[in-house]
């Protein structure tokens, strides 16, 4: 295995200049074809990021790739152009497998841009969208097929789903496909596809579950990884403010005006989204909401005017996050602490994408000092804590769990009222 540390890669012009005057990686060395390197000329991609270096010669050469890389690494055109290239040059089919909806929009995105001028048709098929526009889409005969697991089982099952002639499969957020339960439907896919065909394989974390897929499923992978295992970004400020339930709205009221620029912020159920959705807008901030409640067209919505600054402030559950390719999030704030370790590292590698510095902070509850410990240990780092600003309420003491109170045919669950409300 291989190390490259993780460089920044500025901006267009100064990332040109840069090359002329050292040896510095170039996508003109890595074995692109003439007409690719056009493409990315085009696109304003100069110089390819440490996992691009790594991932493409091997990928052009058809060998099955394992790639630790966290979200922002530059990892979709490191499988993106060897797809293309391999597509331009033999044919076949490339069958793109990610965890969400927003992840497959964006994917496809990038790979429209590159692909498209070559006449590599792609298609998404991704669930709560529209089964007749897929049916329509298949039966065009896409190059590329980008989906996620659940809804690609429901078209094979009806056969409608071109997958015998897949010569390359790309696993994306391997981890976070099986977190959320993938696994069967990944396996089901496996068995359709032809074994006869390059396998690669991203992930920012690397259970023993994926270490067994990839024993099982692909051929002596190259292992290619630019930051350790559970490391996140370089280029994060991050700190941590301990605080009552009752503190945190007025803390992230706080913030929203002592920072400047885009917010990102996670909550961990969709009903806690909507309502710090509700809460930010009435703190006059415009923002959206994105979790599974809301429908693609809204999802979309949201995260387009993210984008483009018609919301300053976004608020998201982890599932919905993932795949959110916005390159100026200046603070990813964890209203609510992750439920697993990983997630944070997921979660704060949206700042600070495309080499750009950006901060996380995180509000940690007093009893949840098991998940700050958790997250230290994978990080490796210990989070500084911040003192919380004057001017928040009195910290209330944390209610005791839940009781569960049956009253007739009715279950309610109650607080236990030894003086504490929650
Ligand atoms: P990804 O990790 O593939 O989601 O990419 C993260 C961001 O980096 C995206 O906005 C890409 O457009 C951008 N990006 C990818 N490769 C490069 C490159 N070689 N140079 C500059 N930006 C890049």
């Amino acid at each position: 295995m291989h190390k490259q540390k993780n460089t920044a890669f500025g901006s267009a012009a100064t990332a040109q200049l840069r090359k002329e005057h050292s040896d510095e990686p170039s996508f003109k060395n890595l074995g692109l074809d003439v007409p690719i390197l056009k493409v990315l000329d085009r696109l304003k991609f100069h110089t390819p990021t440490p996992i691009q270096t790594q991932a493409i010669p091997d990928g052009l050469k058809g060998e099955d790739i394992i790639g630790v890389a966290q979200t922002g690494t530059g990892k979709t055109l490191a499988f993106g152009l060897p797809i293309v290239q391999r597509l331009i040059r033999h044919g076949g089919r490339g069958l793109i497998l990610l965890p969400t909806r927003e992840l497959a929009l964006q994917v496809e995105e990038v790979m429209h841009k590159v692909a498209g001028s070559f006449g590599i048709r792609t298609a998404i098929i991704i669930g709560g969208a529209s089964m007749s526009h897929q049916l329509r889409d298949l039966r065009k005969n896409p190059h590329v097929i980008i989906g996620t697991p659940g809804r690609i089982i429901q078209h094979i099952e009806e056969k409608t789903i071109p997958l015998s002639d897949v010569s390359v499969l790309v696993l994306d957020e391997a981890d976070r496909m099986l977190d959320m339960g993938f696994a069967p439907q990944i396996k089901k896919i496996l068995h359709v596809i032809p074994k006869d065909r390059q396998t690669m394989l991203f992930s920012a974390t690397m259970p023993s579950e994926i270490v067994k897929i990839a024993t099982e499923h692909m051929k002596t992978p190259t292992h290619v990884e630019v930051a350790r295992q559970g490391t996140t970004a370089e280029l994060v400020d991050q700190e941590i403010y301990i605080v009552t339930r009752n503190q945190k709205r007025h803390l992230l009221e706080t913030l929203l005006k002592q920072y400047e620029g885009t917010v990102l912020v996670f909550s961990r159920t969709k009903y806690g989204a909507k309502k710090i959705c509700r809460d930010v807008n009435r703190m006059g901030h415009k923002a959206a909401e994105i979790h599974s409640n809301r429908s693609l067209g809204q999802r979309k919505e949201a995260l387009e005017g993210f984008k483009r600054g018609k919301y300053r402030v976004l608020i998201a559950t982890d599932i919905a996050a993932r795949g959110i390719d916005v390159n100026d999030i200046a603070l990813v704030l964890n209203y609510d602490v992750p439920e697993y370790a990983e997630d944070y590292v997921h979660r704060i590698g949206r700042t600070a994408r495309a080499g750009k510095a950006g901060r996380a902070i995180t509000f940690i509850m007093p009893s949840q000092s098991d998940k700050l410990r958790k997250i230290e240990h994978l990080i490796e780092t210990k989070l500084p804590q911040t003192i919380l600003p004057e001017g928040l309420p009195e910290p209330e003491r944390e209610a005791p769990k839940a009781q569960r109170v049956r009253s007739g045919t009715r279950t309610t669950y109650r607080a236990n009222r030894r003086g504490h409300r929650r």
